[in-house]
């Protein structure tokens, strides 16, 4: 996620009385004592209610029915293959925002009930461990946002987009809300005709029939609930090739085709650039969602990533920004999207890796070098750290913040890290640690720990002691060789 630089600036935040916090903790225990039926969690640090215990999900299988209306509910049946990795009186799904009809377990009516943001489901009998299980779930879909919460659908000029990082993927299906659960998907939309529905992954077909048409996608790489996309609008898909034959595709609100279209001729070339760093891109294909809805953010969600039509129509910022931009979420189809965070404690590496390729092709492409915005990086650095947490531990999202966990310390403050990692091990050897990291965690999941352990291993060197100062601290150690950097009094005063 990049959030857009309007919504960079220092905001006012709510802030959370200490009677607030009291009477949450122990609302949560009361509930966890007396109510037989808890939401449960995988121990998530940030999100301890995402997840769920006792399965690991191998596809999900999602159809949404469209009206034609982004206000009223879609129509969905969301199907779940799992293998149970406990036994299992009761499965927890996260679910949260939509009407739950009628649930099946291996074709078996279940009971259902809801405990916090879980759909709590009970079995006819307990499901075995290390058993398949196939759960059906016919719900609606609510595009309307809940009270207090942001995410999951968005609703655009047109119709409707999704945004579901880091914790609103269950807003929209019943789900393993977690990045460390990865799946493949078939994404089935059925909308009036008119309407153009496209999902991450390649189409399968387009059946049409009685005025509308559902058209079919699926992926072929395992892919976290937060990087599903699902566009439905009045669009216009777009088809060009990329290195080595990649299929690109783009998806523009039709009337804003002629101002987009300049913009998305320019991904095949940054996937060639990335390449040139990184080794092959690592999906079926890409390209950009230009929804036309201002969001405040642009996102990674895979194979397909989210932007703001705007930013490509309103020339509120220079070219080689806009560019550096695009680049960002492309290099997180390899960082966050192919290896995905084990925990949300991990984004650092989604998003300073992601900040680094932005800052790399501003430096090659718009002459804005990288030093100079490390630099200021370090000046920043202690309030970022005081204001949101070290880099690999953040601090957890503040209720009603739309920052949420996505601050500072996590983009130019973990970037700030990889340079930092540069300096002391040479370049030779940083190189190589990305390819190795991308190459080694394909499709899969990794940790700070996985991180740290290749580092020392690509480098012959114990970093432990360089890596707890920069991942953990709560100042900002010395940069290797910049002695004269040094923290800025007025950006920490500053910092949010
Ligand atoms: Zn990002």
């Amino acid at each position: 996620m990049l959030l857009t630089p309007h919504s960079h600036a220092p905001r006012p935040r709510p802030r959370r009385t200490a009677a607030a916090l009291l009477a949450s903790a122990v609302s949560v225990c009361l509930l966890a004592a007396s109510a037989p039926v808890v939401p449960l969690g995988i121990g998530d640090r940030l999100f301890p209610y995402l997840g769920n215990p006792g399965y690991d999900v191998a596809s999900y299988d999602l159809s949404f029915t469209y009206s034609g209306s982004n206000s009223e509910p879609l129509q969905a049946v969301t199907t779940i293959d799992a293998r149970t990795t406990a036994d299992l009186d009761r499965v927890n799904l996260d679910f949260a925002h939509g009407t739950v009809r009628s649930v099946e377990i291996d074709g078996e009516p279940a009971t259902f009930s809801t405990a916090g943001e879980d759909l709590v489901i009970t079995p006819g009998a307990t499901v075995p461990d290390g058993n398949r299980m196939r759960i059906t779930v016919r719900h609606t879909s609510d595009p309307r946002p809940p009270k207090g919460r942001e995410g999951g659908w968005v609703r655009t000029a047109d119709g409707l987009a999704m945004a579901n990082q880091a914790d609103a993927a269950h807003l929209v299906f019943p789900c393993n809300d977690h990045p460390s659960d990865k799946a493949m998907y078939t994404i089935r939309i059925t909308a009036p005709e008119g309407h153009t529905a496209v999902a991450g992954g390649l189409p399968t077909g387009v059946d049409r029939s009685g005025g509308s048409a559902t058209w079919t996608y699926r992926t072929r790489h395992p892919m976290a609930t937060e990087l599903a996309q699902v566009s439905i609008g009045r669009s216009t898909v777009l088809h060009r090739t990329g290195p080595h034959g990649l299929p690109v595709r783009d998806v523009v609100p039709t009337r804003h085709r002629k101002a987009v279209e300049p913009w998305l001729e320019k991904t095949p070339g940054q996937i060639a650039w990335m390449e040139s760093k990184l080794g092959r891109y690592p999906f079926e294909t890409y390209g950009l969602l230009a929804a036309d809805v201002s969001t405040g953010f642009e996102l990674e969600t895979q194979t397909l990533s989210l932007f703001e039509r705007e930013l490509f129509t309103e020339n509120a910022h220079p070219a080689w920004y806009i560019e550096s931009i695009m680049v960002h979420e492309l290099a997180h189809q390899w960082f966050g999207d192919s290896v995905s965070p084990r925990t949300w404690s991990d984004l650092w590496l989604n998003e300073g890796y992601a900040t680094w390729y932005e800052a790399m092709y501003a430096e090659e492409r718009g002459g804005k070098t990288m030093r100079d915005r490390m630099r200021d990086a370090y000046g920043a650095s202690d309030g970022w750290r005081t204001a949101g947490g070290p880099p690999a531990a953040p601090k957890a999202p503040e209720p009603g913040n739309k920052v949420g966990i996505f601050r500072h310390n996590v983009y130019d403050g973990a970037a700030l890290v990889l340079y930092a990692l540069r300096q002391e091990i040479g370049g030779p050897a940083f190189d190589r640690l990305q390819r190795a990291w991308v190459s080694r965690h394909q499709d899969g999941t990794a940790s700070t720990q996985d991180y740290v352990r290749l580092a020392a291993e690509i480098s012959g060197r114990d970093l432990s002691g360089f890596f707890q100062a920069w991942l953990y601290g709560e100042k900002t150690p010395p940069m290797p060789g910049h002695p004269d950097w040094k923290p800025s009094a007025s950006a920490t005063a500053a910092a949010r």
